[in-house]
Parts: C-alpha cells; structure tokens; sequence
C-alpha cells in the first residue's frame, strides 16, 4: 500500500501526482517521506532574546492608535506602538490598514515578523490577536518547486497520513532502537511533520538519521562484500623476496605506516579479490615509494604496471621517480602523454603490447583505444577524485580484472571518506617520515609584501629556491595568466640578481617541462606559477612558498600548495598573502597558520565550506541524503557504518526474520542482484 502510487491518497488526481514527480515522490511512502527542512519556530520570545533581521515571534500590548498611511495604489503603511515585555516598539504592517479598528488600545497581540535592533521596530508578517498555543509554535517548512506550494503540500501530506499513517512499519530490529534509545519509526515520521516540540522533532529526526545513515552504509558495505567475492581478480603472486630487496635498498626506511599500508596493498594484490582500495596520505607522506614497490611486486608476477595521473606535469614526474627506483632493478619504466608522438609513440604501444615494457606512467592518454597491455595486473590512479568514475572503469577494463589502488594526497575527512568511498578499503598514511622540520606558516597583508620578498631574498641568499604561487580561477583563465607574467615582470626587476621562471597553463608541454627542468636543476631560484604546480612536484631544494591571493584558495588547495615545500631537511617557509573580507576568511587563514595536519585541516574546511563545496565544483559523488547531514551527524554515520560493517559479515543477518525489511531494502536497491557494481 504505501508503494503504491500518490493518487490512492484522497484528494490526489493525476495532476497533482505528476507535479508530485518533480519533487521525486512518486509512491505514499515518498510522500510520508518528504521531510521539512526547518521549521518556523513561532514560540514568544522576549525583545532582548532578538537578533537584528531576525524572524521572531514576540507578545504585547497595544500602547498607541494606530496611524496608517495611504501611498501608491492600494498600498498602505500602518504603525502601532507596542509594549512587550518592559520594550516599547514599533510594529509595522504593510497594506493591511483594515487591522487599525482591530489593534484597539490595551489588546493582547502576538505577532510575527522581522526585527530591526536598531530602530527598534518589527515588520509584522502575522498577527493574532491571542496568545497562540504550544502546538502551534513549530510550523514545518518544505522545499517545494513547480506548481506545488507549501500549503498543498501540507495537505496532500495529511491526507495521506490520515489514510496509510498506520501503515509505517518498523524497518529497524528491536535491539537496535533499544540500544540507542531510538523512537519507534510511526511515531518519528509523525512527529517530523507535526511536532509538539523541539524535542520531538530532534527525537524523530535522530532516528531518522539512524536510519537514513544505517540503510546507506548496509549499502556500501553489501556491495564490498558482493565485490570481493565475485570479482573475479587476479591472484597475483608476486616475489616476495624480490619487493624485500627492494625495499631494504631505498635511501631511506620505510616509515611504519608506509610498512603497514604496503602490507594491506600486497595482500590485497596477492589475493583472488580484485583490488578496489584507497590510499590516502598527506602531502609529503611518501605516497610515490609506496606506488613503485606495489608495481614493483606486480612486474615481479610477469604482470604489468600503470600509474595515471590527471595532469603531464605530474606525469613528468613520476615517471621520473619511478625511473630512478625500478631501472637499477632492470624494470623498464616509460611515460605516455598527448605530446608523446610519431614513432616514439608508436614504439612505445607496440612495446607494451609485447610486455616488453612494463610500467607505464601517463595522463588519461593511457585509456585511449590504441593503448593495450599484455597482461595487466596493477592500475594505481594518483589525485583520485579528479577522474570520473567512467575514466577508472575504462582503465580498469583493459586487463584482466586489474588490481585498483586510487592514491589521493587530498586528505580526506573520515566522514567524507566512509560515504564516498564507503565501498572500497581504504589505506592511510598517517606518519610522516622522520626528520621533516614543519614548515612555518605565515599570515600577511598584501601591503606587507616588500618585506615578505626581503624574506624571500634571504633564503635566496643560502642558496634556496621559492615557490610564488597566482591564483588561477577558472573563469578567466586569461586574465590570472596575464597576472601571472605581471607578477612575473615584477620579480624579475626586483630579484635581478636571480632568475625567475614563469609557469602556467598556457604554455605548451613542451615549454612547461622546459621551465620545471630548470627549476629542479637551480637554474631558475624562483617559480612563478598558477595552481598547476599543485600537485606533486617534487624539489626539495625549495623552501620558500609565497602565495598572492590566498583568500581566493580552499584550504586543501593551499595545503597542497604548501606541500612543494619542506621535501628536504631545512626549514621551509609559507607566506599567505591575503586581505580576506569575511570572518571566515580570517579565520581560515587562521587555520593554515596553526596546523600543518592535512586531515585536521581539511575536517576543519569541511566544517567552514560544507561537503558541497569541499572539492571544488564538479561533481564529487556525494550520497545525498533525504534527512541526515553527513557533517554535524557524523557520530551517528560512523556508529551506522560499524554496525552495518558487523550486520553484513554476521551469517544471520541475510535469513534471520529481524533483519527482514533492511535485507529488502538492499533487495530493493538491486544490491543483492549486483546490478550496481562496476
Ligand atoms: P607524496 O607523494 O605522498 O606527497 P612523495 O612520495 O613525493 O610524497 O615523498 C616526498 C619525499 O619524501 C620524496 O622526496 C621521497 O623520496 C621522500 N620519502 C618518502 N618516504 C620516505 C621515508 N620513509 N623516509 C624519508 N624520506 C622519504
Ligand atoms: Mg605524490
């Protein structure tokens, strides 16, 4: 019954049911399910409780007449004097005159409207002349669109409580709502519509964030366990002496979270699951070592390796680094991008399709056609969120069921991570390596800017390189260009004894490559650059970042920034130059001066910006939800996630009568099926 269509509810036609579509509701249980999203609070409250330009809800006294003024056609002012509390107002109504003979001298009004502090007056919007009831104090509010307004709404919602309200069933087992004190399911959708309180409305929605949050990691967690046992992957049995060697010969130690995340890594890969894990690791972390031994480990199975990454630049250098870890090895190691041409493409696709070779580094030139491999076995994909879901799966289908480790040095908040990449495992690098001097931020006005180059000029002084970042934004990629060879101009004049290189997005591969050579080789001591040097560059004989503009970033962006510097063993420097406007600008500027934690950062810009905003502007893959907030609810997602990890690996939970409706749900969703997975 409550599946069926909107049109058995009483006063619902075909019409109404086809303007219903456009909100999403198309069955009774949608309509039941179409929550407010605030509601009007119409409780009284005192004039010293009132915030300027708020709507609120007060009760006085008539103190004055009432003078009304006639301007315009059928347009009219009327003013009262109004005492509530021991405050002696103004209320305002507009071209409604006709309430003068009402607003009599002495009576009892409530009325609702917005406060002005400072002239102490309330544009009334409604008014009563009683004192209203607690029931009437919250008044939902719903989003609608269309032809549909909120009072049809309303109605169309009654009626179809009044008619299938019993019907609701209970979807959670017993000990659930037990063990969290939860409000049965009937109860908590009533209350949401028509509730008596705030405490009812919190109760009901707490449980319906329980649920929401419940029913969407069971989701998650059912499709990685369905994805495990029947992807069908390969096995790959790497040597596990050789990735040993290999290990024991870096210049360095592993960290022990390099250790462990290359443990989780090699397990995965040797087992018959294919792989879908997510690495994730600071700026710095040493993310790249961790990559080359897993591809290592996959060329010693005869299998071979694919590392891509969204811009040449990046691609440059890894290929680079991978190089100089895997040839002393004897593994041979190239880069494919869109400049790589003619016969020296040519040979390369034919080499990786003899096996010959057997690590490819690459930008998404590597998931075009011509490309095939002979036998691929690991595909790792750097700065994940930036390729579509499309472009990972056409990677992945080129072997044979790859092994998939999406590497991401944005760190993401964990309650980010268990809903976006809530069906995959994930590996984190949570240690820097030993050694690393923090580096030290700075906050400064723009009009401090010739003592910040002083600053610069310092450390160009011993020897040291610097970094000057211009903001690139993307609606006037032209003009930030041309900002960037001004600034450019400008240092040049001033460093005349250094010389100052210029990056950005209009140069041709050829030149940008040209440019980072000589930065990395000392040619050049400062880099001026738009945000494409963001990503993972890598000289550590830079340690001076100066970034114009820094309001105009988010604060992952300028921690990715940040990260070009401190990659050796002096201490490097970040200078912010910015002029924020808001609180919030201040204080995210604030931030990046205290902590050089990128996933105590980026919970902290989760906070400031939201979930919508956190990855910049493209599509992100977010989960929407109907009711919950993955943010200010993050306790109860993550309480959701545990015990949906523990119902889908327990044998009861897919017979066992209790579970019936979650395990229909999943059904319903075509989880069970495994139409969704990829
Ligand atoms: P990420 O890609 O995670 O930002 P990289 O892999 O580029 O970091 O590593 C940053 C720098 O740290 C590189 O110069 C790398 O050689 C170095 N590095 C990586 N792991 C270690 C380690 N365990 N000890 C010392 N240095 C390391
Ligand atoms: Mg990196």
């Amino acid at each position: 019954m409550l599946n069926s269509p909107t049109t058995v509810v009483k006063g619902i036609g075909e019409e109404k049911a086809k303007d219903l579509y456009e909100l999403g509701i198309y069955t009774v249980k949608d309509l039941l399910e179409y929550f407010p999203f605030r509601y009007e609070d119409y409780r009284p409250k005192e004039i010293q409780e009132l915030k300027h330009e708020e709507r609120a809800t007060i009760i006085g006294l008539v103190q004055s007449e009432s003078v009304v003024r006639f301007f315009g056609r059928k347009k009219s002012k009327l003013s009262v004097r109004i005492l509530a509390g021991n405050v002696l107002l103004t209320a305002v109504f507009f071209n409604q005159h006709y309430l003068k003979t009402k607003l009599v001298l002495g009576a009892t009004v409530t009325l609702t409207g917005k406060w002005d502090q400072h002239r102490l007056t309330l544009t009334v919007n409604e008014c009563k002349f009683t004192v209203a009831e607690p029931q009437e104090s919250y008044d939902p509010v719903y989003s609608v669109g269309g032809k549909i307004t909120v009072k049809a709404l309303k109605k169309m919602i009654a009626s179809a409580m009044e008619q299938y309200g019993h019907l609701i069933p209970e979807i959670l087992p017993p000990v659930f709502l037990q063990k969290y004190k939860l409000v049965e399911r009937k109860y908590a959708i009533h209350k949401l519509h028509y509730p008596k309180s705030f405490e009812d409305a919190k109760h009901a929605r707490r449980r319906m964030v329980y649920e929401e949050f419940l029913l969407f990691q069971l989701k998650m967690q059912a499709l990685r366990k369905f994805h495990r046992e029947n992807s069908g992957g390969t096995a790959i049995t790497y040597k596990r002496e050789e990735v040993e060697v290999f290990i024991s010969t870096l210049p360095f130690p592993l960290t022990s979270a390099q250790q462990r995340v290359v443990r989780e890594i090699l397990t995965d890969m040797q087992s018959s699951y294919r792989m879908n894990r997510l690495l994730q690791g600071d700026v710095g972390s040493g993310k790249t070592v961790v990559a080359a031994i897993c591809l290592y480990a996959s060329v010693t199975a005869s299998l071979q390796g694919a590392l891509m990454v969204p811009t040449e630049i990046l691609a440059e250098q890894h290929a680079h680094s991978l190089k100089q870890l895997l040839e002393p090895l004897n593994v041979k190691v190239e880069l494919l991008t869109g400049s790589v041409k003619g016969k020296k493409r040519k040979e390369l696709l034919q080499r990786l399709e003899t096996g010959e070779l057997q690590v490819i580094v690459g930008t998404h030139a590597l998931i075009q056609d011509e490309v095939v491999f002979r036998r691929l076995g690991l595909v790792i994909t750097d700065e994940q969120h930036r390729f579509g879901v499309e472009q990972r799966r056409t990677l992945r289908n080129k072997g044979q069921n790859p092994d998939v480790l999406f590497m991401t040095a944005t760190p993401i908040p964990r309650t980010l991570a268990i809903s976006i990449f809530g069906d995959m495992d994930v590996s984190t690098i949570d240690e820097m390596p030993a050694g690393r001097k923090p580096i030290e931020t700075y906050w400064a006005k723009h009009h401090m800017l010739e003592r910040v180059l002083g600053f610069v000029q310092k450390e160009l002084a011993k020897g040291r390189q610097a970094y000057v970042i211009c903001p690139l934004i993307e609606e006037s990629e032209k003009l930030d260009v041309q900002n960037a060879i001004d600034v450019h101009a400008q240092l040049q004049q001033f460093f005349n004894d250094y010389q100052v290189g210029l990056m950005h997005g209009r140069l041709t591969p050829s030149d940008k490559d040209a440019v980072m050579q000589r930065f990395s080789k000392n040619e050049v001591q400062i880099l001026v650059s738009t945000t494409v040097v963001e990503v993972g560059v890598n000289v550590p004989n830079a340690t001076m970042m100066v970034i114009y503009d820094a309001e105009r970033f988010g604060l992952s962006q300028l921690h990715q920034l940040r990260g070009r510097v401190g990659r050796g063993d002096a201490q490097s420097y970040c200078v912010l130059l910015a002029d924020p406007k808001s609180d919030v600008g201040k204080e995210r500027m604030k931030i990046m001066t205290e902590t050089n934690d990128g996933f105590e950062l980026s919970q902290r810009d989760l906070e400031l910006r939201g979930p919508g905003d956190f990855f910049g502007s493209k599509q992100s893959g977010l989960p929407e939800f109907k009711i919950a907030d993955m943010i200010h609810d993050y306790r109860a997602l993550e309480v959701a996630r545990n015990d949906a990890v523990e119902l889908v690996s327990s044998s009861t939970f897919w017979n066992s009568p209790e579970y019936k409706y979650l395990v229909m749900h999943l059904e319903e969703q075509g989880v069970l099926a495994g139409d969704k997975m990829d």
